[in-house]
């Protein structure tokens, strides 16, 4: 029996699924809700009640409540929450998994292994009183010592998107929570219970009620965040276009933000690279979860003379993928929604029109599960003008675009060409060539033989361009500083033969 449908899951068991607010559901006022879908079925599976400006507010209040509180308790005491919810998560991930599988659609491996990712952020923010701690200067100026401390910002918004509805969530509320912030979060609607069920778990693990409160909506939602005066802050991963304006309108009301937005990412192949190897890494980093990451290669940049030889090998690894319901061991799934499985397929159209080559034709699958479900599978696409808007958009869905250059240097270009910087890799066994591109690539996160550069939990993830709006990163230290507000602090303690008048500026001796 799945998660969803137990009867000891508070707030998942109900054909609407309500916002959590003050470690309770809460229904709110606005009357409003939409359609959650199972992807693989093709059928509503739940609705989600969308918040007005009231619920968020009411969300706002519950985590305004429980901040001094929280602020106050010992880095310590925090800690042993992470420890308690790091230990409940993994004993229970594939809870969490069936979750994701069951409302994203990709399948329980890849959904493992997102929750895996997530946990690497859990463990890091168990040593925030280490992560956070100030610096101290001794005798900076005769009798004067300089330190400096970290405090919490208050109330933090994170607003995240459908295709990963654990670990992006994770990657923000458990470094907020253990610097002493309290959060409300506002996950995609598409795929909502997955935070419904981490807030209930922090719940379980010791957290205070209010330090995270879940609301869920659209835009109503999210611009009622955004306009909040009790927000400090706003952490965002979603569409480029939507990153934007998140940016411009948190900004403008006076909040830090980091807003995360969409990609294009190319994979570099050389000449001298190792063609298996490489055609391994395209087939996994350009289908897995269906395409629809922000770290999947959507374009092989192939150097000649290697683009025939290497097309041949990815495409035969393709017509060995298995596409189906992710319950039952595919390699991959169905899209998150018709429509959205209709938008990535009129890109072959588009393919044909610009007069690319459709190498492998996705709307042929034939998938292991419910006829209705939303699928398309993996998709190749030789000749790809950059012109076309198959090169252009990012298409988001299981379609792997292949550009032919002539060397490096017009490899690099065309990369460098994108608007957006958030993931790149390079194949080839020359490692000065490697080291230049990673001195030259104008992009946030590189592979060296190795297609998704995800940085591990004590690094820190996030592109350039408009892949990202605002200098801090996700997790890792930028996390840190992003979370926390720093004090510095000039001291002197008085000795008694010490003092007297001075109206100058003071000067260090
Ligand atoms: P999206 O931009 O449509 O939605 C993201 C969030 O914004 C959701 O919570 C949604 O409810 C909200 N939202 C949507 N439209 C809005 C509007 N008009 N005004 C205010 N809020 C709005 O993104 P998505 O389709 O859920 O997710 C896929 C996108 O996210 C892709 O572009 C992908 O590249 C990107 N993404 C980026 C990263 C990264 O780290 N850079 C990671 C994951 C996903």
């Amino acid at each position: 029996m799945s998660i969803l449908e137990r009867e000891d899951s508070p707030g998942l068991v109900t054909t609407t699924l309500d916002h959590w607010v003050a470690g309770a559901p809460f229904s709110g006022e606005s009357t409003r809700t939409g359609p959650v879908y199972n992807p693989a079925l093709g059928t509503v599976a739940r609705n989600v009640r969308l918040a007005n400006a009231d619920d968020v507010d009411a969300a706002v209040q519950a985590a305004r409540t429980a901040f001094p509180q929280w602020a106050g308790t010992s880095w310590a005491k925090r800690q042993q929450v992470m420890f308690a919810f790091r230990e409940l998560l993994n004993q229970r991930k594939e809870e969490l998994a069936a979750i994701l599988t069951a409302e994203h659609g990709k399948v329980l491996a890849d959904a493992l292994g997102e929750v895996a990712r997530g946990l690497e952020v859990v463990e890091f923010a168990c040593g925030m009183a280490t992560h956070a701690k100030g610096e101290f200067s001794e005798n900076v100026s005769t009798g004067v010592d300089v330190y400096s401390l970290r405090q919490p910002l208050g109330v933090v918004g994170i607003i995240s998107p459908f295709n990963f509805p654990a670990m992006v969530p994770l990657w923000f509320f458990p470094i907020a929570i253990a610097a002493g912030d309290t959060v409300v979060l506002k996950p995609s609607e598409k795929d909502p219970s997955a935070a419904n069920w981490m807030a209930s778990l922090m719940r379980e693990a010791g957290l205070p009620d209010g330090v995270l409160n879940v609301v869920h909506g659209d835009k109503v939602a999210v611009d009622a965040l955004l306009q909040h005066p009790d927000v400090a802050s706003i952490s965002f991963v979603g569409s480029t276009p939507i990153a934007k304006y998140i940016y411009e309108t948190a900004s403008a009301h006076g909040k830090r933000v980091q807003a995360l937005g969409g990609a294009k990412n190319h994979m570099l192949v050389l000449p001298d690279a190792d063609l298996e190897l490489t055609a391994d890494a395209a087939v996994n980093a350009g289908f897995g979860s269906a395409g629809e990451r922000c770290m999947a290669i959507s374009v092989v940049v192939a150097v000649e003379p290697v683009a025939d030889e290497l097309i041949e090998k990815i495409s035969d690894r393709m017509r060995s993928l298995a596409v189906g319901d992710g319950t039952r061991g595919c390699d991959m799934g169905p899209l998150i929604t018709r429509e959205h499985r209709d938008k990535v397929a009129a890109y072959l159209d588009v393919a044909a029109e610009d007069g690319a080559a459709v190498v492998v034709d996705g709307r042929r699958v034939e998938a292991d599960g419910d006829a209705d479900g939303f699928w398309l599978g993996p998709t190749l696409i030789d000749n790809v003008p950059t012109t076309s808007r198959v090169y252009q958009d990012e298409i988001f869905g299981p379609v792997l675009s292949v550009v032919r250059v002539d060397s490096y240097d017009e490899g690099l270009e065309l990369i460098n060409g994108s608007r957006y910087g958030n993931g790149t890799a390079i194949f080839t066994n020359d490692g000065g060539a490697a080291r230049r591109f990673q001195r030259d690539v104008q992009v946030g996160m590189i592979g060296i033989n190795v297609p998704i550069p995800v940085p591990v939990g004590h690094f820190s993830f996030g592109g350039w361009k408009d892949s990202l709006f605002g200098s801090a990163k996700a997790y890792g230290p930028e996390a840190v500083n992003f979370f926390t507000r720093e004090k510095a602090v000039t001291s002197r303690w008085l000795d008694p033969s010490h003092g007297g008048i001075n109206l100058g500026f003071p000067q260090n001796g």
